[in-house]
């Protein structure tokens, strides 16, 4: 960490590599000889069309996006992504199936029932208080759905998909917003991925479309241009000005992924160790307790608690003024989350562990 930064575990908008901030600064007045800052420039302009292009071809790059599939950057973050879903892939039969495992999702089924004919949830875990991700053998799957849409990981509730549902003929469509280049993804196995930037990509601003381009070009009339998938490929996500500066950063944020720490299992590895010491930790002693079933347990939001919300308040309180920011646990869960992403390095999670044992022996009950 340098000087004066602390760790910061916001679950969103989130930690970014230090490298990559500094890469920014020194570009910021002047990038690359162009005598001006990515702020201040055309969308249009050459130097600027580098940029966006290169965001896409690195993107793809790192995520082994194939060519039969488009990348867009749009905007209204993930949730305008729930609408633009079911408006773009939802006019063939007008039916499509919605796994509830969360507030996200949950969001998703509601947005796209204002568009659909036909929104069926497959299966949900409210019942559990979304504790655990649904198996396969829980889905009821409309074989008519124009796509089954899943949120891949719970930034909420602390859960992770560790599977690829089967879906027959049916396109998967997921949100990944919470997990987007944290390990590789079979990009084959989806009609559409997306997410919003502002967890491991960028700073707020872009929604990132994967879209398969067979599934594009029958957007519902209703859709607004700027959402209807075709016409934005067509354009290379520019019908109108994109948000320019988080378009850069998914640029830095990718070639950071490349370039520095090696590639997504490279990514993997990292956050698979980051997230085992915080796991190794939670088990092994009794203070602090997670709820979160162990085989469906998310590498990025690890959701805890003491037991005694006074107490758990108490932990939001002292490690904020100890250098630790944003681990209150979100309103609808309460206790703590701590979000470690991809920039998150894994002396912040070491960090954290020293604290939370710290906090546990001078708070100990009985
Ligand atoms: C944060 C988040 C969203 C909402 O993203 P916005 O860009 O704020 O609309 C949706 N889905 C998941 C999984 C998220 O983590």
């Amino acid at each position: 960490m340098l000087d004066g930064r602390i760790y910061n575990f916001s679950a969103g908008p989130s930690i970014l590599p230090e490298s990559v901030l500094l890469k920014a600064k020194e570009q910021f007045l002047n990038y690359e000889g162009s005598g001006m800052s990515v702020l201040e420039m055309s969308h249009r302009s050459k130097v600027y069309d580098e940029i966006i292009c290169g965001a896409v071809s690195t993107l793809r790059e790192v995520m082994e996006v194939p060519d039969n599939y488009k990348i867009l950057f749009l905007q209204g973050g993930a949730t305008g992504m729930f609408a633009a879903t079911a408006m773009n892939l939802g006019s063939r039969t007008g039916a499509a199936d919605y796994v509830v495992s969360g507030n996200f999702s949950g969001g998703a089924y509601k947005e796209g029932k204002k568009y659909l004919k036909d929104a069926r949830i497959a299966a949900t875990t409210e019942a559990d208080h979304f504790t655990r991700i649904p198996k396969q053998n829980e889905l009821v799957l409309n074989p008519d759905a124009d796509y089954l849409h899943v949120c891949w990981n719970n930034t909420i509730f602390g859960t992770t998909w560790k599977y690829i549902p089967e879906t027959g003929n049916v396109p998967l469509v997921a949100d990944m917003s919470s997990s987007i280049l944290s390990e590789p993804v079979d990009v084959s196995r989806y009609g559409m991925i997306y997410a919003g930037v502002q967890k491991n990509l960028a700073p707020a601003g872009v929604a990132v479309v994967i879209v398969r381009e067979d599934l594009i070009g029958n957007a519902m009339p209703i859709t607004p241009k700027i959402w209807d998938f075709a016409e934005q490929a067509d354009k290379n996500s520019m019908i109108n000005t994109p948000p320019t500066y988080p378009i850069y950063f998914i640029k830095l944020v990718t070639e950071w992924i490349r370039d520095e720490v090696g590639g997504t299992k490279a990514m993997k590895a990292l956050n698979e160790e980051k997230a085992k010491l915080l796991y190794d930790y939670l088990d092994s002693q009794n203070f602090y307790k997670t709820t979160v079933a162990g085989e469906d347990r998310s590498m990025m939001n690890v959701v805890f608690r003491t037991g005694d919300p006074d107490l758990d308040k108490e932990f939001a309180d002292l490690s904020s003024k100890s250098g630790f920011s944003n681990l209150k646990g979100h309103r609808l869960v309460g206790g703590m989350r701590a979000s470690i992403y991809n920039a998150m390095p894994k002396e912040g999670v070491e960090a954290l562990i020293a604290f939370m044992d710290q906090f546990a022996k001078e708070h100990k009950r009985g």
